[in-house]
């Protein structure tokens, strides 16, 4: 069992006095962290003791800070095996997938490593004697709040993109995934100064604390409710808030497209890791002449997912990350079924222990449906039938999200029309999942503001100040 401890103004083991939490394994429940939760009290002198090193951190030279990203990221690196593992204890996720989460991290912070001392700003020509520029400085004390879902990899971006450009960091992971918050804060932490990174667990509750204190920036990713509620709060401190949050990304099947090709894209956006994944697959707009076959072919991939424990190396579908949220995800599915929806696979809670729900195809739906409508984040295909692509583009442009969406055509009027028309951050043709290396976007609407990955989070970590320096008196230098 992990014991975990918090970081406070560069000591381990600090605080805690808010209880313990204890994590329990979504295969089988058998207890796996344990996780003391911070008081209100704690977070504020954990604040005030990060405040007291920014200036140091922030004077230190920026290849210096880069060094240290990527002795972060060797260290990280060291400890691949422990956090994957870490990873699938504590959230279920198959052990293969949660080491790509863990490699994609490492990548990341070698990324920042390498970009965070190339950054510089422009310079302004004005009157002969005069010249103005443009510095980008660090804003401050940065408090970081993640989620369970990938956590290696978000802690890694938002971590590594805070440190290089000299922001010093409090790191609240979820509740879900405390143990391996706190193994990366203890990579992390060996290789920068003492004071730069804090760690405070516990609860949604540690993080409502954290995010009302006076700290510059409130980084999150997670739920939209979540960020709503951070951004009333950074309204009140005047922090800035930086929000990566829920979705419920849409996947337009067009006529023409193989349907079974198709349905193996559908399949891989719903039902990888368990659809909890912020861009899965929540609703497909399927266009009547491949409905059919479509509809067959994602059933059968289904059905053929191999189901376990994220430790053995032949599962593909793992289970949720708690009962908590199966009982969301069931709810949301068995009340579609009753406004008139059907099940062609899974929808069945199994018998047994752990948090396993199967893979799900629901057809029959409607656009009005809160299935299809509001973000589900499990294995879960919510399809309904159109009449034609217009109608397809106009009920996936109908959301509260603005997140992403995926189209598979083979017409490229028609994924013209779909890139521009969608109102998302990121628009993905013919491939569910992908992208470039060092990609970014801005969520639109209840998915967030600003970006939360690729180099423009480094510009979202940083000020810009602007200085204008003129001869004395007139004159010349
Ligand atoms: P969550 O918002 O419930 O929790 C995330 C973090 O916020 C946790 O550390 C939690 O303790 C903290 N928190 C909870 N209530 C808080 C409050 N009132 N004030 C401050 N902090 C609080 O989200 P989750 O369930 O952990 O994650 C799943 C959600 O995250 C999904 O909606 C998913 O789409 C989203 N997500 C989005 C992205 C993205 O890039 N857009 C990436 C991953 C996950």
């Amino acid at each position: 069992m992990y014991r975990v401890e918090q970081l406070i103004g560069g000591v381990w083991g600090a605080g805690g006095e808010g209880g313990e939490l204890v994590v329990h394994d979504p295969a089988d429940g058998s207890p796996v962290s344990a996780v003391p939760v911070a008081t209100a009290d704690e977070v504020a002198k954990a604040v005030e003791a990060a405040r007291g090193v920014a200036a140091e951190w922030a004077a230190t030279p920026a290849a210096e800070r880069a060094a240290a990203l990527h002795r972060a990221a060797d260290a990280v690196a060291a400890m691949t095996d422990e956090l994957a593992e870490a990873v699938t204890a504590e959230m279920g996720k198959p052990l293969g997938d949660a080491r790509g989460g863990v490699e994609a991290g490492i990548g990341t912070l070698r990324q920042y490593a390498e970009l965070g001392p190339l950054r510089g700003g422009r310079t302004l020509h004005g009157g002969a004697d005069a010249i103005d520029f443009m510095a980008p400085e660090p804003r401050g004390v940065v408090a970081a709040i993640t989620p369970w879902n990938d956590p290696v990899a978000v802690s890694c971006g938002l971590l590594g993109a805070a440190l290089v450009t000299g922001n010093v960091v409090l790191y609240k992971p979820s509740e879900r995934t405390p143990a391996t918050g706190w193994l990366l804060a203890r990579a992390l932490d060996g290789v920068l100064p003492a004071g730069a990174l804090s760690l405070l667990t516990g609860g949604g509750e540690v993080g409502a604390a954290l995010a009302g204190q006076e700290v510059d920036v409130v980084a999150h990713v997670g739920s939209t409710a979540t960020g709503r509620a951070i951004a009333a709060a950074c309204a009140r401190t005047g922090a800035k808030a930086l929000l990566e949050n829920g979705g419920s990304d849409p996947l337009v099947v067009d006529a023409g497209v193989d349907p079974v090709w198709a349905a193996g894209q559908a399949a891989v956006g719903s039902f990888a890791n368990a659809g909890q994944i912020c861009v899965a697959v929540e609703r497909i707009y399927v266009h009547r002449d491949v409905a059919e076959d479509f509809v067959d072919a994602l059933v059968e991939r289904a059905g053929a997912l191999t189901v376990g424990p994220g430790r053995d190396p032949s599962t593909e579908l793992g289970p949720l990350v708690d009962r908590r949220h199966r009982d969301h995800v069931h709810g949301q599915v068995t009340a579609a079924v009753a406004e008139g929806a059907t099940l062609r696979a899974g929808g069945v809670l199994p018998d047994g222990p752990g948090a396993f729900y199967p893979a799900t195809v629901v057809t029959d739906c409607r656009h009005e449906m809160t299935l299809v409508r509001e973000e589900t984040f499990g294995p879960v295909a919510a399809v309904v039938v159109v009449d034609s692509f217009s109608e397809a583009l106009r009920c996936a442009a109908d959301s509260p999200y603005g997140l992403a969406a995926s189209v598979l055509t083979p017409s490229m009027s028609h994924a013209q029309r779909a890139w521009r028309e969608l109102p998302v951050g990121t628009v993905k043709v013919n491939a569910v999942f992908g992208g470039a290396p060092g990609g970014a976007a801005q969520p639109r609407r209840g998915s967030g503001q600003g970006f939360g990955y690729g180099p423009e989070l480094l510009d979202e970590f940083s000020t810009v100040k602007t200085v204008h320096l003129e001869a004395p008196g007139g004159g010349h230098w």
